[in-house]
């Protein structure tokens, strides 16, 4: 029978278990345990690492689980990196659900960037008094700890790392809306946005507020995916893939 583990925190991840529930598929979702209270999947659920590579075959083993969906959020590198590396060990199929990555229309002004520290060094080029609006994760801080603009950092939780001198936190879960986003920016004046290529429509909104506003957007892009794993970008296809295992 096909046990299939969905290693998620994503709202991909908790449709793709609700879809399993739905056609009687055996599912266990998996969620890191980063947010105090998550919005929980259907279905069986388990919190936490598994610790490493080592503790995810272990898992997988003794759960006899049959198929791996990596549903983590695409930023979400080591997790990815440690199921592709379980797969390879195991011989268990792993699928990787990577929803697409946001795309700029003509009216963006986008500068993308690799990393975090190349985001920073961008924003380290603004006034001093430019005002800036941070969604990059609250683990993601140190990059800007040093620079003396005014930062407003939005995330689920209060941030752990180092700060910025002048930084606003904002605690917030999306999904967000136009007209909060609106409202967002034109308050505290936001010159630009700082984010990740996250994709999905949960967090879009503050893209097209700063389309409006013809705002800067610094967009980190994506880190690769690990080479010859199969990777779909919804749903669905994450399902016909399971239902041929
Ligand atoms: P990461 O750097 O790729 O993973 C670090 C460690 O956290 C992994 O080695 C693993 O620990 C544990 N882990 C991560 N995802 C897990 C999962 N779904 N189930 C069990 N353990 C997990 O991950 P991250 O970027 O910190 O993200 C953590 C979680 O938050 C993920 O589930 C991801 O989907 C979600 N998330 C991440 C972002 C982001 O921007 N990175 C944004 C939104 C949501 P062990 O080695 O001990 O197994």
């Amino acid at each position: 029978m096909t046990r299939v583990l969905v290693l998620g925190g994503t709202n991909e991840g908790r449709l793709l278990a609700a879809e399993m529930v739905s056609l009687s598929i055996e599912v266990v979702s998996s969620l890191a345990g980063r947010v105090s209270s998550p919005r929980l999947p259907e279905g069986e659920t388990r919190i936490g690492g598994f610790g490493g590579v080592d503790g995810l075959i272990e898992y997988l083993e003794s759960k006899r689980i049959s198929a791996i969906v990596d549903a983590t959020h695409p930023f979400a590198q080591r997790m990815t990196a440690n199921a592709t590396a379980a797969s390879r060990k195991t011989g268990i199929p792993l699928l990787i659900l990577n929803r697409p990555a946001w795309q700029p229309t003509p009216e963006d002004h986008w500068i993308s960037v690799p990393h975090l520290t190349e985001a920073a060094a961008r924003i380290a080029e603004k006034p001093a008094s430019a005002n800036i609006l941070l969604t990059t994760g609250r683990q993601e801080t140190a990059a800007f700890a040093a620079l003396p603009q005014r930062f407003w950092l939005r995330a689920v939780e209060p941030p752990t790392g180092p700060l910025p001198q002048h930084c606003e936190i904002i605690l917030d879960r999306g999904p967000f809306t136009l007209s909060g986003e609106r409202k967002l920016l034109e308050q505290n004046d936001i010159a630009t946005i700082v984010t990740k290529n996250s994709g999905g429509p949960m967090t879009a909104a503050k893209l097209t507020a700063a389309r409006e506003r013809g705002l800067e957007v610094v967009m980190v892009e994506r880190p690769p995916l690990p080479a010859g794993v199969p990777v779909v970008q919804n749903v669905a296809a994450a399902t016909a893939w399971i239902r041929k295992i």
